[in-house]
C-alpha cells in the first residue's frame, strides 16, 4: 500500500441521501488509484443527535456499493485523545477557557476558544485552486464545550492527523471550515493535508439536494431495483468525468482512470432520469439468468421467464419497473389473455365482416407447419406472406391479419410482434389461444 489515506466522515444524525455518498465514491476511487487506503469515520460527536440505526444505514450503502473500508471507527472512541490534545492547546496557550455569560438558560459558562492569530490563511485545493480566507473576523472560535466536549473542527483535525489522512476530500460546504481547521494543524504541529473541496450536487430544479425535499436514501434505490454497479458509475459522474466520451465504467475501470484533477468545480445535477438509463445499461449486460436472480424474478414459467429477458431489458430501467412489467403488460405470456370478442375483429374493414375468423384459421394452418422451437424470424417468414398479400388485394391490409393473430395471442393493445410472441409461446400454446379466439367468433 502506498502511503495516500482518504476518509469518507459521514455524521449519522439523519439518513445520508444518495447524492452524499458520491463523496465516499471519490474518496474511494482516489484511494484505490493510488494503492493507498480507504477509512470511514463517523462523526458521532454530536451525540444527541447521532443514532444507531443511521450508522447502520451508512455501513449497509457502502457494501452494496461495494466499497470495502480498510479501517473503520466511530469518532467518540478518540475522545481521550481530544481530551489530551485540547489539554496540549490551553496548556501552550494556544487556546484557552473563556468565560461566557449564558444568553439562555441552560447555556455554557465556560467554553474553550482557539487563540486566534488573525491575518490570511491560504491552502492549494485541487479542484479550486489557491484559496485565500482572511480569518481576523472569525474572532476566538470556540474548539470545545468542555474538556469532553469537542466540537468538529478540533475532532476533525486531530482525527485526520492521527489516521495519516494525507487528503481530505469532502464537499465544498466545508471550504470556510477549512482555514480554522488549519488554525488548529498549526498549533498542534500537524501536517496541513491536501484538501479537495468537491462541488455541491443539486436536485433537477437547481436548488441544493437534501432528504428533507425528498431525495432518496441510497438504500431505497437498491430496494428499487437499481444495480450497484449501475449506482457506482452514476455517483463517479457526479462532478467527474474520464475526459472522454466513455460512459460506462465498472469499478476497477473507474479505479484505473479516477483522477482528482479532473473533478469540475460547476455543481453537478442529481438527475433520476439519468441513473436509471444508467442502471438500464447495466441491466442489459446481464445474462438472462443473472437478470432474473439479480431482479428477484419469478413466474410459473421458468422457460418462458428466461425467453422474455430481452422484452424486460427494452422495457425496463429498474428491477422494480421490470416485475411490474412482468406482472401487468408481459403477464399473458404466464396466463391465457381474456379477449373481448369487438377487440379482435376491431381492424375489419366495414364490408368485410366476418373475415377475421377465415384469416385466424388461416393463421393456425400456418402456425401448424412451424417446427417446434421455431425461431422469431422463422415465424415472420412463414406468417408474412399471407399478411403481405392481404396488403397487395386491398382486404383491409396486413393490420387486418397481424392485429387479430397480436390480440389472440396476447389480449393486449400493445404487445411485442405477434412473432415474437408466437416464437416464445412455442407453437402448442400459439395455436391453443388462436383456437379460442377462433371460438369467440363462431358464438
Ligand atoms: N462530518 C462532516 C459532514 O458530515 C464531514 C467532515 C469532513 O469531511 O471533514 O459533513
Amino acid at each position: 500500500m502506498s502511503g495516500i489515506v482518504t476518509r469518507f466522515a459521514p455524521s449519522p444524525t439523519g439518513l445520508l441521501h444518495a447524492g452524499n455518498y458520491r463523496t465516499a465514491v471519490f474518496a474511494y476511487l482516489f484511494a484505490k488509484h493510488e494503492d493507498g487506503t480507504f477509512i470511514v469515520r463517523i462523526e458521532d460527536t454530536d451525540r444527541e443527535r447521532s443514532r444507531p440505526e443511521y450508522e447502520a444505514n451508512i455501513f449497509e450503502s457502502l457494501a452494496w456499493l461495494d466499497l470495502p473500508i480498510d479501517r473503520q471507527y466511530r469518532q467518540s472512541e478518540n475522545a481521550g485523545r481530544h481530551r489530551e490534545l485540547l489539554e496540549k492547546l490551553v496548556s501552550a496557550g494556544s487556546a484557552y477557557i473563556s468565560k461566557e455569560t449564558p444568553k439562555n438558560p441552560g447555556e455554557r459558562e465556560e467554553v474553550i476558544r482557539f487563540r486566534n492569530p488573525g491575518g490570511n490563511i491560504s491552502f492549494p485545493d485541487v479542484i479550486r485552486g489557491d484559496i485565500t480566507m482572511d480569518v481576523t473576523d472569525l474572532g476566538d472560535f470556540v474548539i470545545a464545550r468542555s474538556f469532553e466536549e469537542p466540537v468538529f473542527h478540533l475532532a476533525v483535525v486531530v482525527d485526520d492527523a492521527d489516521e495519516g489522512v494525507t487528503h481530505v476530500i469532502r464537499g465544498e460546504d466545508h471550504i470556510a471550515n477549512t482555514p480554522r481547521q488549519i488554525l488548529i494543524q498549526r498549533a498542534l504541529g500537524f501536517t496541513t493535508p491536501v484538501y479537495a473541496h468537491v462541488p455541491l450536487i443539486l436536485d433537477t430544479d437547481r436548488t441544493k439536494l437534501s432528504k428533507r425535499k425528498g431525495a432518496k436514501a441510497l438504500t431505497e434505490y437498491r430496494d428499487q431495483g437499481v444495480l450497484p454497479e449501475a449506482m457506482l458509475n452514476y455517483l463517479a459522474f457526479l462532478g467527474w468525468n474520464p475526459g472522454d466520451d466513455r460512459e460506462y465504467f465498472s469499478r476497477d475501470a473507474l479505479i484505473e482512470t479516477f483522477d482528482l484533477a479532473r473533478i469540475q468545480k460547476g455543481a453537478a445535477i442529481f438527475d433520476e432520469t439519468k441513473l436509471f438509463s444508467v442502471n438500464q445499461h447495466w441491466m442489459r449486460t446481464l445474462s438472462a439468468e443473472d437478470f432474473i436472480m439479480r431482479g428477484n424474478l419469478s413466474a410459473n414459467n421458468q422457460r418462458t421467464l428466461y425467453a422474455i429477458v430481452p422484452l424486460l431489458k427494452e422495457r425496463a430501467r429498474t428491477f422494480a419497473e421490470a416485475r411490474s412489467v412482468l406482472a401487468l403488460e408481459l403477464a399473458f405470456f404466464f396466463s391465457e389473455p381474456v379477449l373481448e370478442r369487438d377487440r379482435l375483429t376491431i381492424k375489419e374493414p366495414p364490408d368485410r365482416s366476418g373475415m377475421t375468423r377465415p384469416t385466424l384459421e388461416k393463421l393456425a394452418e400456418l402456425i401448424r407447419t412451424l417446427p417446434d422451437g421455431v425461431s422469431v424470424e422463422g415465424v415472420k417468414e412463414t406468417v408474412m406472406p399471407f399478411a403481405d398479400a392481404k396488403e397487395t388485394e386491398g382486404k383491409g391490409g396486413r393490420g387486418a391479419v397481424l392485429w387479430p393473430l397480436r390480440y389472440a395471442l396476447s389480449g393486449q393493445e400493445r404487445s411485442p410482434d405477434p412473432f415474437t410472441i408466437t416464437a416464445i409461446l412455442g407453437k402448442d400454446e400459439a395455436l391453443s389461444r388462436i383456437q379460442k379466439a377462433v371460438g369467440i367468433l363462431e358464438k
